[in-house]
């Protein structure tokens, strides 16, 4: 069942109006966000405001759209007009932006409720969540545990029922994985599907905003509010956007995925995948085959060059992106005698130790000398993973792989070694170098009672293809209706 269209029943039958709605989350979140910590800053008023709009609508008989009066969460490196957008970052502390970013402008205008902006590792740079510099979210399903980053936050208050459905941003698996961690559904459209702009900049040429949301449905109807062109965002695609709800209500009951093909992507199954993991998307893939998927073995040979490759790029472009923050434009400026002291001092105490790794990775790469041996070549890297998911996608239509090689880790046990952090993104990262769809949706739990991932890749623009698998598994499977277990 689809939470948000249940709650929208509701709201229309009124048996429930949107300012009861909104209150209900806030009050779950003043009880269980002191202990999950998912929100950096909570938006009360204007989400009952929001509401009150609702009621008002609701007692003109007017048509509501179906996002409106559902409360969202918003993660906090969307700027939202005049209210605190941190990017988890001491260097944006206390920045309103003057401007509404495109997705969140859209939610509004849909009559949506932004209940709080949401947790992030700092600019997004991150896996675990554990790179904010405010606070650390934990897991609901463990709270010693961390939600998976960067969209950390997002994915926490979904699961902990602290918001309905919510927006994250994905530059590496910042949707996805956070999703797997968390046990709920997240998708990150194509490159290029959703409007960035009013999204700060991490990696400009891997960016990509999407839903985190409890079940597929609700995703597809999410993304139907948020896609499009916009001409602020000249990397925006001037596509139609389907009605991905509805053509999730036409897949028939019986073998849905009839003459589907589905491919297994090799790679993604040898070394360093954990053995639950390995056996729950293996029972998966079967589950998928009992629906009709015709399932086969496909080798994406240069699948592994993803993770050099993109720690070479998304860090060059980062280091691009992250020159702004001088102490004059925005939040944090550092008192000095000089220009270049207040420069100095603002980016030293401003940015976090992951950032500053990033930043000087990002300006050796790019450094004159160095630039041919690292970015260029890993931009060839790039077109060869490229190629590689081309070639794939003659022989199937969706491929599948784990949103991750291991469940959700304790809190305090990656943060020492960078390197097997990274490594957590092993499985989502090629996806954003060829800028595909992908989703990760629940496919089981751990014998520790951790929610596992299934990632569905899809073609470009073939959003609607990889919900329609997705969302012929979840209706047959039980995952989603689990609730993690302290919160209920
Ligand atoms: N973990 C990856 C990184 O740190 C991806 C983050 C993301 O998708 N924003 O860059």
């Amino acid at each position: 069942m689809s939470l948000l269209k249940n709650l929208g029943r509701q709201l229309r039958a009124g048996e429930l109006s949107a300012t009861e709605l909104t209150q209900a989350y806030l009050s779950r979140i003043e009880r269980h966000d002191p202990q999950v910590r998912a929100y950096l800053h909570v938006t009360a008023e204007q989400a009952l405001r929001q509401a009150g709009r609702v009621d008002a609508q609701l007692a003109q008989g007017e048509p509501l759209h179906p996002l409106a009066g559902i409360p969202m969460g918003i993660k906090d490196n969307l700027c939202t007009q005049g209210i605190p957008t941190t990017c988890a970052s001491k260097v944006l502390a206390g920045f309103c932006p003057p401007y509404e970013s495109t997705v969140t402008a859209q939610l509004s205008a849909c009559g949506a409720v932004m209940v709080g902006k949401t947790n992030l590792d700092e600019f997004a740079m991150g896996s675990s969540t554990e790179n904010s510099a405010y606070q650390v979210t934990a897991n609901p399903w463990d709270l010693k545990c961390v939600p998976g980053g960067s969209s950390g936050g997002s994915g926490a208050a979904v699961a902990a029922g602290l918001c309905a459905a919510a927006l994250g941003s994905d530059t590496g698996g910042s949707i996805r994985l956070p999703a797997a961690f968390c046990g709920v559904v997240g998708l990150k459209p194509t490159y290029g599907r959703v409007s960035r702009y009013g999204l700060v900049a991490y990696a400009s040429s891997l960016d990509q905003i999407g839903p985190l949301t409890p079940t597929v449905m609700d995703a597809a109807l999410v993304l139907e509010a948020i896609a499009g062109h916009d001409p602020k965002d000249s990397t925006s695609l001037a596509t139609d956007v389907p009605r991905y709800s509805e053509t999730l209500e036409s897949l028939s009951e019986t073998q849905p995925l009839a003459g589907r093909r589905v491919g297994l992507v090799q790679e993604t199954l040898g070394e360093g995948l954990d053995p639950e993991v390995n056996t729950l998307f293996q029972q998966a893939v079967a589950h998928l085959a009992s629906l009709g998927a015709e399932i086969t073995i496909i080798s994406c040979p240069r699948f592994a060059y993803g993770l050099p490759a993109y720690y070479i790029l998304a860090p060059s472009e980062a280091s691009a992106n992250l020159a702004r923050y001088d102490g004059v434009r925005y939040g944090l400026r550092a008192p000095e005698a000089t220009l270049l002291a207040m420069y100095q001092a603002t980016r030293a105490q401003g940015f976090g130790p992951e950032v500053k790794r990033r930043i000087m990775l990002g300006t050796y790469t790019l450094s004159a000398g160095y630039y041919d041996a690292y970015y260029l070549k890993a931009q060839k890297v790039r077109t060869l993973i490229k190629e590689d998911f081309e070639a794939a996608f003659t022989q199937v239509d969706v491929l599948v792989s784990p949103t991750a090689p291991t469940p959700a880790f304790k809190a305090g046990e990656k943060t020492a070694d960078p390197l097997s952090m990274y490594l957590t993104d092993l499985m989502t990262i090629p996806v954003n170098l060829a800028g595909l769809p992908a989703l990760s949706l629940p496919c089981g739990f751990t014998a520790d009672g951790l929610p596992v991932g299934l990632q569905i890749i899809g073609r470009p623009l073939a959003e609607a293809d990889i919900l329609q698998v997705a969302y012929a598994y979840e209706q047959t499977t039980p995952w989603h209706h689990r609730q993690p277990p302290d919160l209920s």
